[in-house]
């Protein structure tokens, strides 16, 4: 199988990437953040009050993870409940970062990920795909791009949904999450060491696509792409 990784920061825009790269080479996605979005709604539903080593590890023992898609769309079950109209909260994307530094709640997500990675020709996106889920990888791409644009990307995002964030709190959030995912001690976000880093600050979608997809195209020759 074939498999590119995709990590970046908060709002650099992989998911995007991933989509349009996947449909150019007619590859699946795993969106992995959406895995742990899911994980922070089943935790919230059990009505946990705080999140520590003993919360989270009682959480993870029964907790069983699943993923299906219906088009193009990743459904995330937990406990056989269909979280993926609540991924996108404002609340789960914090959540999920205070629960994704946890060790056993990661192995239990690198599983899943592996499986998939076996299965099919995939683009898996997330934080930690070149480093620690899929060392192996074909091609490795870190994607960054500066704060204020990341941070004008997920403002526009939510601009017209009811009690949108302000540009100020959107920044906030970005910054405090990018902290929590660069500082954490298991799987921290970096880039790996064979990773090619794009910045897409200056570029548009077409363009990070059109660059990504040479890379891809030169460095996966010999398996016929
Ligand atoms: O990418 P997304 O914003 O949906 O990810 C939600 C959260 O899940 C991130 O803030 C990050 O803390 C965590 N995450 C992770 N490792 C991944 C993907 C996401 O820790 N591979």
């Amino acid at each position: 199988m074939i498999n590119i990784a995709i990590d970046g920061h908060v709002g650099s825009g992989k998911s995007t990437l991933a989509k349009g790269l996947a449909k150019k080479l007619g590859f699946k996605v795993l969106d992995t953040g959406a895995i742990y979005r899911g994980f922070a709604c089943a935790f919230k539903d059990k009505g946990y009050t705080e999140i520590n080593d003993a919360t989270i590890e009682d959480f993870v023992k029964d907790a069983k993870v699943e993923i299906f898609f219906e088009g193009e769309l990743q459904h995330v079950l937990v406990n056989s409940k269909d979280y993926t109209a609540f991924l996108r909260e404002e609340e789960i994307s914090l959540l999920s970062s205070k629960v994704s530094p946890y060790k056993v709640l990661r192995e239990k997500v690198k599983q899943l990920q592996r499986e998939f990675a076996s299965k099919y020709n995939c683009i898996m996106e997330g934080r930690d795909i070149g480093t620690v889920v899929l060392p192996n990888a074909d091609v490795k791409f870190f994607i960054t791009a500066s704060e204020v644009v990341r941070a004008e990307r997920r403002y526009l995002q939510y601009k017209d949904k009811k009690d949108s964030p302000s540009f100020e709190e959107v920044l906030q959030d970005l910054r405090e999450r990018d902290y929590r995912d660069e500082h954490r001690e298991v799987a921290p976000l970096k880039p790996a060491s064979d990773a090619i880093v794009v910045d897409t600050s200056n570029m548009t979608l077409e363009e990070s696509i059109d660059y990504c997809l040479k890379t891809i195209k030169s460095l996966v020759k010999s398996k016929n792409m």
